[in-house]
């Protein structure tokens, strides 16, 4: 990545005087709650909307996702609200689908970042994309693994990159649902300070009372973005229900958030 100068130069095109804010809910449910979350983070500082709709799980018997119709829910929402739309994606086969149905960011998860084939051939599938592709960390505390996985997609052609930090995996029981491993992101900022880097805490705490918390430390680490999940009725979510705040929640962190300032 030896011009990695130009990476982040996305984030300009958003004129923000406030982190990037990316939310909306774990997973798309219904085309209503997809549409009743995005109404209502609509005209707040959040920018871009997210929705898993092909959902990675550990074990097996979870609800995967609703799959292909999420995207048309999505295009609905990003057509009435205005935001730009976020899916992850694991497969070649998602990153046609999302990029035919005109989705503004791709993510690939920490279970997809693990596997260099999957990275590779979502790479192959994206080449020359001007979409924003954003890496998240791999499960586990590689820090290896998730430069080889930026230098796949970098080799690619994709120019608009940039990293999500949502904690690692451990055996032992930590109060974090995935541990931060702060070091980590910080060293790979180090080594690219022109991308963009985005603190998942929904993640990282795996329960809503501590996301405040940790929005504020990754400012105060002078990250440029978060990606929080939002959700109307969080309780009843379909995935990752102790970890969702609700809009107005969302809203209220934005406002309660302390931005760091050049001059500090
Ligand atoms: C998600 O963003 O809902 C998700 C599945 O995250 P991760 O890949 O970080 O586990
Ligand atoms: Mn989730």
């Amino acid at each position: 990545m030896e011009n990695s100068k130009a990476l982040g130069t996305w984030l300009d095109d958003f004129k923000l005087s406030h982190p990037l804010v990316i939310a909306g809910p774990c997973s798309a449910e219904t085309e209503e709650q997809v549409l009743e979350i995005a109404r209502e983070l609509k005209n707040s500082d959040v920018s871009i909307f997210r929705a898993g709709i092909w959902k990675p799980r550990t074990r097996p018997g979870g609800f995967e996702g609703v799959g292909e119709i999420g995207l048309n829910w999505l295009q609905k929402a990003k057509e009435e609200t205005g935001l730009l739309m976020a899916v992850e994606v694991a497969n070649a086969q998602h990153v046609k689908l999302a990029l035919e149905h005109n989705i503004d960011v791709l993510w690939i998860g920490a279970r997809t970042t693990v596997n260099p084939f999957a990275v590779q051939e979502i790479a192959d599938a994206l080449q020359n994309t001007d979409k924003i592709v954003l890496l998240k960390n791999p499960v586990n505390p590689d820090l290896s693994l998730w430069l080889g996985g930026l230098e796949r997609l970098y080799n690619a052609g994709i120019k608009k990159l940039g990293v999500i930090h949502r904690g690692f995996s451990t055996y032992e029981k930590t109060k974090y649902r995935n541990n931060p491993e702060w070091q980590i992101a910080i060293e790979l900022q180090s080594k690219f300070p022109d991308l963009p880097l985005i603190c998942d805490p929904s993640h990282i705490t795996g329960r809503r009372d501590m996301i405040q918390e940790v929005s504020q430390q990754a400012l105060d680490l002078n990250y440029d973005g978060l990606i929080i999940e939002t959700h109307c009725n969080p309780d009843k979510a379909w995935s990752d229900a102790p970890q969702q705040i609700t809009p107005t929640a969302l809203k209220q962190l934005c406002v309660d958030l302390k931005v760091r300032k050049e001059s500090d």
